[in-house]
């Protein structure tokens, strides 16, 4: 019995010295059967620590218990308690370790998702379309997982203003207005009382004919609480210059298919929110700067989450069609926090030369897991190498391929099994400068 007691005490001590030392713990009523202990059996914890305080009472306690028979019989009284309040103090710690893990998400700044489908369909393209039975089951996720459904504006709203925003917040959007929205996506949603957004080609809608949704359900969808976006009039990709295109005329270009389309939404549905996403999440620093003079918030196609440190002229979502579908990804991305970076616009377009970009990255905090930075490039694991305090760069290790490609760096949030997410969007055009034939 004594050597188990042994056993146990030593064990106990082990663990928990280490907490016991540290400060404020100097009036823990297990310091002191630490102590008690200490004068019994003549161990030394406290010797080495060079506790001055500790030292002092061990001295005043060998002269209070002369008597070996009195140090027996209340160290025999006095462990049961040392083994009760040594539990307490590890409770105490493991309940610490786990207000810490929710404190890191919540000390953390407002953030959402922004989950971004096309068609709800099972007939349509596959890497455009979710089959309608897993929209639902999508749905049935969200729902049973305590999440908020805002509207985008809300979202917005709240990251620019530094407004609070709950953990758990998510925006359901659809690029391009195409009819299975109506059919499959918006029954579901209007029995949930969810709100959601419809990024629109004007162009489309002007020459609906079935193909794309018409004026009147996307009133009607509205009139249930739908945002309807601007998603440009023609939809083009906007990078690319025409032939013969001055630079000039380029932005002329850009800037109409932008205004266009937003005065038609406002012509017809009443829309003055200044939204957009880009056509195939497409664009650089021109078009970047461009969207913040005209005034604009824009979406693109790269994932991750969205805080108030995101680029605002091209805010990620993360694409859920076809092979992004899977359920148990969608968790993974739902709890997902923005890497916490310096905002930032990094271009997306190479120069001709350069096939390996590297990505820069400047941390607004310093108590991050740094070592577990990952970022994976179309080929794998990038390099990752430090710069300096909470700056570090991610470079592929083999060229990106011509066309659009991208880098997805994740950490773990503290210890829990979130992760920060960020996604750089690269666009390489062929080696001669010319634009690569899309599929
Ligand atoms: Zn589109």
């Amino acid at each position: 019995m004594v050597n188990h007691q042994h056993t146990m005490t030593a064990k106990i001590l082990t663990d928990s010295k280490a907490q016991f030392y540290t400060k404020g713990a100097s009036l823990h009523p297990a310091r002191w059967l630490l102590m008690l202990y200490s004068v019994t059996y003549g161990e030394t914890y406290g010797e080495t620590h060079g506790n001055t305080q500790w030292r002092l009472g061990r001295l005043l306690l060998s002269k209070l218990l002369r008597c070996p028979l009195c140090r027996h019989l209340c160290w025999h009284l006095c462990w049961p308690l040392l083994l009760v309040t040594s539990a307490l103090a590890h409770a105490a710690t493991a309940q610490t370790a786990a207000t810490l893990a929710t404190a890191q998400v919540a000390s953390d700044m407002p953030a959402g998702v922004i989950l971004q489908y096309h068609h709800v369909d099972s007939t349509t393209p596959a890497a455009t379309s979710i089959n309608p039975d897993r929209f639902t089951q999508h749905m049935a996720l969200l729902a049973r997982g305590g999440y908020h459904v805002w509207p985008i504006e809300r979202l917005i709203g709240a990251l620019r203003q530094h407004q609070p925003v709950p953990d758990k917040v998510v925006v359901i959007t659809f690029d391009d207005a195409y009819p299975s929205i109506y059919t499959h996506a918006f029954p579901l949603l209007q029995a949930r009382g969810w709100p959601f957004s419809i990024f629109v080609a004007t162009q489309y809608i002007q020459a609906a004919e079935g193909q794309f949704l018409s004026w009147g359900q996307l009133r009607e969808m509205q009139a249930a609480g739908a945002s309807i976006i601007n998603h440009t009039h023609s939809h083009p990709h906007l990078l690319r210059r025409l032939s013969e295109e001055s630079r000039g005329a380029w932005r002329n270009r850009v800037q109409a298919e932008i205004t266009t389309a937003q005065q038609l939404l406002n012509q017809h549905l009443g829309v003055t929110d200044k939204l957009l996403a880009y056509p195939y999440g497409e664009y650089d620093t021109h078009i970047a700067h461009l969207v913040e003079q005209l005034g604009f918030v824009a979406f693109g196609q790269q994932s991750g989450a969205v805080g108030p440190n995101s680029d605002f002229a091209a805010l990620p979502r993360f694409p859920l069609s076809g092979n992004y579908s899977d359920l148990d990804t969608l968790q993974t991305k739902l709890d997902t926090r923005p890497l916490p970076l310096r905002a930032r616009h990094t271009d997306p377009l190479l120069a001709y030369d350069v096939s390996r970009p590297s990505l820069t990255m400047s941390f607004t905090r310093d108590d991050l897991a740094f070592e577990q930075l990952v970022c994976y490039g179309p080929s794998g694991p990038t390099t990752i190498t430090r710069l300096g305090s909470g700056r570090y760069t991610a470079r592929s290790d083999a060229p990106v391929p011509v066309g659009r490609s991208r880098y997805n760096c994740t950490m773990p949030v503290g210890d829990t099994a979130r992760f920060y997410w960020f996604s750089q969007l690269w666009i390489r055009r062929n080696p001669d400068g010319s634009w690569y034939p899309e599929p």
